[in-house]
């Protein structure tokens, strides 16, 4: 049986039972596409993916438990011990439509026809179950060579579907490969065809990209291609040029703010634009808040100096939370080390962020009701606004976190103006 080295042990043993199972019925059927190309190159390998001559509705008669993923492009998941696999009907598509993935796709018999469909070279190898290739287009030789190579003409798979072209340069990014010269030259030719594009599409091969183990030289190609510089999710080739000294690669992958935080910065947007921009780019409105914060802190921590500087991080915790807090020294932290950068400032505030006994009122050790009743007055905005000072008192340690001082402490504060507004900045 075919030996897997980069897979996972059980999914082998599984994809290849149902690979036995479709086979003993009768169909053909092979592991194909990122699988057999990622264990070719020796990286983790992922999905188990499975092609077959079976239509979906005899693949769904075969197991026991299907889900009707995409069946109408011939994909049926199929779990087997709670693992989820998926299975495509050998298939051509036709009827390319705006340069999109088309709607309608042909069923086939044949895995050569279906492997004809697919963008390039490396992915279009196909594993039997006894470990046979089924190579036709010499996608082995391309990734022995490094090259990303379309299979057939370049132009025409493009055109076909722009996505491609972005694939490409994600391949080429995160394996490190050239590309053929007939392929990067039709990429420059109907690179305008990304316009096409949705964002959601664009952002999942960015967020490869970026998150992949080079995305400096993301940005180098996406640059050189000029992919970006009318599209969906827009960055043009100067822009790119100005954003790569940002040092994405001298940060960790994850979490993925860090990066994104950085390639923003780059690009010269600010925390305030952020969160709106990376919406519009269809992540995810966690993700948004969360990269946005990163950048409001870092340029509040930027600005800050001498004296003030704990008044405005205290005030970036007690605004953006502690973990937003943690990811920004996370972020200075890597970027001082690979900078050669003392990274005293941030060791400082690192043991501010220790030292605070409360980040939000639930931390309080006085509830908003039992102020409000010590008070005698009415819950109300003011309320929030003096538990903010409150928290604030007690994350620079002027008030103990205890009922008797913060009690104490409010009558103090009460007599005080407050100064938070005037000092925000953002
Ligand atoms: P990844 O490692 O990111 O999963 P992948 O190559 O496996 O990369 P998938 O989107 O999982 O990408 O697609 C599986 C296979 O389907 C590909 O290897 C390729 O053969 C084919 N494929 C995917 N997208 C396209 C496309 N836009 N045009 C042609 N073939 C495609
Ligand atoms: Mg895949």
């Amino acid at each position: 049986m075919a030996q897997w080295k980069y897979a996972d042990p059980e999914e082998v043993r599984l994809s290849a039972e149902i690979l036995r199972t479709l086979e003993q019925a009768g169909h053909t059927a092979c592991w194909v596409g990122g699988c057999v190309r990622d264990e070719l190159i020796g990286r983790p390998v992922n999905d188990m993916d499975i092609a077959t001559s079976a239509r979906p509705e005899e693949v769904t008669e075969l197991f026991a438990r299907t889900v009707p993923t995409g069946i109408e492009h011939g994909t049926v998941t199929v779990v087997v011990e709670k693992i989820p696999f998926e299975v495509t009907t050998f298939r051509t598509e036709t009827d390319y439509k705006d340069f999109r993935r088309p709607d309608e796709v042909t069923f086939v018999r044949s895995l050569d026809e279906d492997l004809q469909r697919r963008d390039f070279t490396m992915n279009a190898i196909a594993r039997k179950l006894g470990g046979e290739y089924v190579d036709p287009y010499g996608g082995r030789a391309d990734l022995e060579l490094g090259v990303i190579r379309c299979v057939g003409e370049a132009r025409e798979r493009f055109r076909e579907d722009a996505l491609r072209m972005l694939r490409g340069v994600r391949f080429a990014c995160v394996f490190g490969f050239d590309f053929e010269p007939k392929t990067w030259e039709a990429l420059l030719e109907l690179r305008g065809n990304m316009i096409h594009i949705a964002a959601e599409r664009i952002r999942a091969e960015l967020e490869k990209m970026i998150g992949g183990p080079n995305p400096a030289e993301g940005l180098r190609l996406m640059a050189q291609s000029a992919l970006l510089a009318e599209a969906k999710i827009l960055m043009k080739p100067q822009a790119l040029e100005q954003a790569r000294p940002a040092r994405l690669d001298a940060l960790p992958p994850q979490p993925a703010e860090l990066r994104w935080a950085a390639l923003l910065q780059g690009l010269g947007v600010t925390g305030g634009e952020a969160e709106n921009l990376l919406k519009s780019w269809t992540f995810s409105g966690g993700f948004s808040k969360s990269a946005a914060a990163l950048l409001r802190i870092d340029e509040r921590m930027e600005a800050a100096g001498g004296a003030e500087t704990r008044l405005v991080f205290i005030r970036c915790v007690l605004d953006f939370g502690r973990k937003a807090a943690e990811t920004w020294l996370t972020y200075r932290f890597a970027l001082a080390e690979a900078d050669k950068l003392p990274a005293a400032r941030f060791e400082q505030a690192a043991e501010w962020l220790a030292a605070i006994p409360a980040e939000s009122p639930r931390e309080l050790a006085l509830g908003g009701n039992d102020i409000a009743g010590q008070l005698n007055r009415a819950p109300g905005p003011w309320l929030g606004a003096l538990i903010r000072r409150l928290l604030e008192a007690a994350a620079l340690g002027e008030i103990a976190n205890e009922r008797e001082a913060l009690l104490a402490g409010i009558n103090r504060l009460l007599a005080e103006p407050d100064t938070r507004e005037g000092a925000r900045s953002e």
